[in-house]
């Protein structure tokens, strides 16, 4: 190695953390409480209640690389532990609070979680598992309201374990490969697979996510963490907030389509971030209340495909830009997104929004590629169908602690992501569907998520998915389940058989549209095809 080079500078989140409080002290962190009303802070303050957090932990006897989760919603609370347990030198585990039972003892028990910081209101998930947890020592409740009671042992408080403490830390000059965080997917197949994240991985992500061409944030905004803080770091919008220092909304609970637009409209918020069917939900809230969130530079829509009518909807009624993205818990999130396009000005808005359709462009530190069945590369021309897969300083290397889905690492060095996608040939994403989710009709694939795009283009329909049933001659045939937008003003079969007719191929047209009072969710809030399968099979749709 020559002599002279830069330093070899270690990149961990105590970085961001100084950052919160040598430049952004006096820039605000707002929350709505369990109650409804707004705490208010300042970075300075939170930085002050790191360092106490940091403290207690000492006293509680943490030790560098412990797991210590947190079962919680976006708080200021929330924020703090985001900090204080990787600066510490011990690893963040959120946890999903949507988890089944036995899915949340599974991941509690996988990574020995040593403590357990859970919000007041979601202890009773926790009691029902109590007695099947091996490792947890401690339980620290959060926003206890008076006379809080709970069945679980060895319980303290969040702010009793804080009052005395001081409010400096000498945090521990940390190896940038030491581990800083520990996601689980939400799970489809097979028990939840952990996504351990390093120091190192979480800082480049950081620095590349908030960028001009990807979520292209600034301290000029005022962002909203809708995305809940329990999935995929809320793609890095904790970190993105030290790190810039914007002024960061915390919603709590309250995510409710009316509170979350009050709450925007109130705090004059300028981007929000959350999957798509939040701000189906939320178009409806301003309609129908009038609510004013002019604010709103950019939407980040990720976590599952924005139909182009929602973008439209958006960008053309509401005059709020969309910013698509797509990435996954494995990458940290961030994957592509459309950010790039909402400061190119030379587009027309058709244009952009025909773009935007799309998932975007990836950043540099993501590499990517598509393979066909055969294992063969394919071209990036547009149209070209297979599987994507990434590598990058923030794409998982291999599963914490479990090597049952092995054959999702490549020998080659590649993670395969479970989706499949075509390329154009400047590097337009386009997710077609998630393997499990294909449709093999006659030998021959169907998108799922193209249907479902333009099934719910139609304007008497609110929600649209499309999932495989088996079918003697074809093997799957596609099942179209549909919510109207009003019970006394539904689609017919007919027009929506023309819709489709007109963008897809004809043995794409489903053979049934079934109406629907809703479509299931997922632990995130995306339509759940595995459980409308699962329902078709019992024959309860
Ligand atoms: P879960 O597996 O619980 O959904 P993730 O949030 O990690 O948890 O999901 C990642 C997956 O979500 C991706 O592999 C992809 O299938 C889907 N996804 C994410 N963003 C988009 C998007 N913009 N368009 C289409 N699919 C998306």
């Amino acid at each position: 190695m020559l002599q002279g080079l830069m330093m070899d500078y270690p990149l961990t989140m105590t970085h961001f953390l100084e950052r919160a409080r040598r430049y952004h002290h006096d820039v605000e962190i707002v929350t709505k409480q369990p109650d409804g009303s707004l705490h208010r802070y300042t970075y300075g303050d939170a930085y002050r209640r790191v360092c106490r957090l940091a403290n207690a932990l000492t006293r509680l006897g943490a030790q560098p690389g412990d797991r210590i989760g947190s079962l919680a919603w976006n708080h200021y609370q929330h924020f703090e532990l985001y900090f204080a347990v990787p600066c510490y030198g011990a690893v963040m585990h959120t946890l999903n609070l949507r988890l089944a039972p036995e899915q949340l003892a599974y991941v509690i028990n996988h990574a020995e979680d040593r403590f357990i910081f859970a919000d007041a209101s979601l202890t009773p998930m926790l009691e029902a598992i109590q007695p099947h947890l091996k490792s947890v020592e401690r339980y620290i409740i959060i926003n206890a309201p008076p006379n809080f009671q709970t069945a679980l042992p060895n319980v303290l408080h969040y702010e009793d374990i804080l009052r005395d403490e001081r409010e400096a830390f000498d945090f521990p000059q940390l190896d940038e490969r030491a581990a800083a965080g520990l996601c689980y997917t939400s799970g489809t197949t097979g028990n939840p697979k952990g996504a351990l994240y390093s120091h190192r991985s979480q800082f480049i992500h950081t620095i590349a996510a908030g960028a001009g061409d990807a979520l292209s944030l600034s301290s000029t905004d005022t962002v909203i963490a809708v995305v809940p803080m329990f999935h995929a770091n809320a793609w890095a919008l904790p970190y993105l907030s030290a790190s810039l220092g914007f002024k960061f909304v915390l919603p709590g609970p309250h995510l409710r389509p009316e509170a979350l637009a009050q709450l925007i409209q109130d705090e004059k918020v300028t981007v929000a971030a959350g999957v798509p069917t939040l701000w189906i939900g939320m178009y409806q809230a301003i309609k129908a209340h009038g609510f004013d969130v002019s604010s709103l530079r950019a939407l980040i829509v990720g976590g599952a495909a924005f139909p182009k009518n929602w973008i439209e909807a958006y960008e053309k009624e509401l005059g709020i830009p969309v910013v698509h993205a797509w990435g996954m818990t494995e990458m940290s999130p961030m994957g592509t997104s459309s950010g790039t396009l909402v400061a190119r000005t030379d587009l027309s808005i058709d244009e952009r929004i025909a773009i935007k359709t799309h998932q975007g462009y990836a950043p540099a530190g993501v590499e990517m590629r598509i393979v066909g069945d055969d294992g063969k590369e394919l071209p990036w021309d547009g149209q070209s169908v297979g599987e994507i897969q990434v590598r990058g300083p923030w794409i998982v290397g291999a599963y914490y602690k479990d090597d049952s889905a092995a054959a999702q690492f490549t020998p080659d060095g590649w993670f395969r992501t479970g989706d499949v996608a075509t390329i154009d040939p400047k590097g337009l994403l386009t997710i077609t569907d998630r393997t499990k989710d294909l449709i093999k009709s006659g030998g021959e694939w169907i998108s799922s998520v193209a249907l479902e795009n333009v099934i719910m283009s139609h304007p008497k329909v609110l929600e649209a998915a499309v999932i495989a049933v088996p079918n003697e001659k074809w093997s799957e045939r596609p099942l179209a389940l549909i919510v109207p937008r009003s019970a006394d003003d539904r689609p017919t079969p007919e027009e929506l058989q023309d819709l489709i007719a007109a963008h897809c191929a004809k043995f794409w047209i489903p053979d049934e549209f079934r109406l629907i009072e809703s479509i299931p969710k997922t632990s995130v809030g995306k339509f759940d095809k595995k459980t409308l399968r699962q329902m078709y099979a019992e024959g309860k749709l």
